[in-house]
């Protein structure tokens, strides 16, 4: 699995088997009744207007990525974000100590201008009491040139410290976003100008019962948490975890991954916009998500074009990129990429204004407000 899923736990986009015959499941007349929904691959046969969109509209900041594993991949990721438009990407480096951050950082100094790095919490002091071990190790990140905080991961047993190099985290339950320990960590970053990208839930799908009634089933299954309840946070409790945080912490300025995994309820995201002047949410590892619902998703993002800032969360290939600007720019219908649900993907059609907002101008606006509001 590409490591950049690794870090997230979600696949960036499974690798479809739509190979040709040779490769696709058995065939026959009395297939139907024994296949497998995780080897469904339908192809669209309909004649309607096919975009294959190369490079973006507007120029972009990738706001949430993991960076290629090992880092002497860098120089074709470099190429090809020069192909496909982008121009910077914030790299969450998942360092959480000024030492391991100035070793990754000297692999990405080679390209000036191009990434932007963030660091990660240490949230390993001794029997949970981590504040200030957390806040020192932050200062010294900062101090090492790190320009935020990211991604910091709540799935409903909280978060952890997070050692980057494949390790996973250690599996003690740890605070989460709204816990009063994090108070001065949170006040630390906003003190330090570092946004923060944070990850609360999964797609909702994971949360729900793994039967036929289960329409995300093809990708909940994989990523399943419903079979940790309920010893965990659920999917509307998580998300009460960001709002009262961002509540609590208005210096703070708050990207949400994922869209907040509020991608199938659209309207609480904007209430949540509403409510909280600074959360933003990028909307990476969303776009098989999005694009179901095409329309509302375009009514969404023309009302609230200042809050959603473009993501990846994936690895860098131009399929990747080709196909997330497929779903953001053009009006197409019906097709297929790499089957991480069972169903079509539809373009979303933003209009230009939009699509210029999302693509960058809101996380050049989200990096200054956070400087702004430093000190
Ligand atoms: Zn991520």
């Amino acid at each position: 699995m590409a490591p950049a899923a690794a870090l997230t736990g979600r696949p960036a986009w499974p690798q479809a088997r739509n190979a040709p015959p040779g490769g696709a499941p058995e065939s026959g007349q009395d297939l139907p009744p024994r296949l497998l929904l995780k080897d469904y691959r339908p192809r669209s046969i309909y004649k309607i207007p096919q975009s294959d969109i190369r490079k973006a509209r507007f120029p972009i900041i990738d706001a949430h990525c993991h960076g290629p594993r090992p880092l002497d991949g860098l120089p074709e990721w470099v190429k090809l974000m020069d192909a496909v438009g982008v121009e910077k990407t914030i790299i969450f480096t998942g360092a959480n100590s000024a030492a391991k951050f100035s070793e990754i950082r000297k692999a990405y100094a080679k390209f000036p201008g191009r990434f932007d790095l963030w660091c990660s919490l240490d949230l390993s002091g001794a029997g949970g009491a981590f504040e200030a071990s957390a806040v020192k190790a932050l200062k010294e990140c900062r101090e090492a040139g790190a320009l935020g905080v990211g991604e910091v991961i709540d799935k409903g047993w909280g978060f952890r410290s997070f050692r980057p190099q494949g390790g996973g985290a250690a599996r003690t339950p740890g605070p989460h976003a709204d816990d009063p320990r994090m108070d001065p960590i949170w006040d630390q970053c906003a003190q330090l100008g570092m946004p923060v990208n944070l990850h609360v839930s999964d797609p909702i799908w994971s949360y729900q019962p793994m039967d036929e009634t289960n329409d995300g089933l093809m990708n909940a299954y994989r990523w399943r948490i419903d079979d940790r309840q309920p010893g965990i946070l659920g999917h509307d409790a998580l998300i009460e975890t960001l709002e009262r945080a961002a509540q609590k912490h208005r210096r703070t300025l708050f990207v949400a991954s994922h869209l907040a995994n509020l991608d199938y309820d659209l309207t609480r995201l904007g209430q949540l916009f509403d409510r909280n002047p600074n959360l933003y949410a990028d909307v990476s590892a969303r776009f098989g998500e999005i694009a179901p619902v095409p329309k509302f998703v375009n009514r969404f993002l023309r009302k609230y074009p200042g809050r959603v800032v473009y993501g990846t969360d994936m690895t860098y290939s131009q399929r990747m990129f080709s196909n997330t600007f497929r779903i953001l720019e053009s009006e197409d219908e019906h097709f297929y990429d790499t089957y991480q649900y069972h169903w079509p993907l539809y373009g979303c059609g933003l209009p230009d204004s939009v699509l210029k907002k999302v693509y960058a101008d809101n996380m050049r606006e989200v990096l200054k407000r956070a400087l702004r509001g430093a000190g």
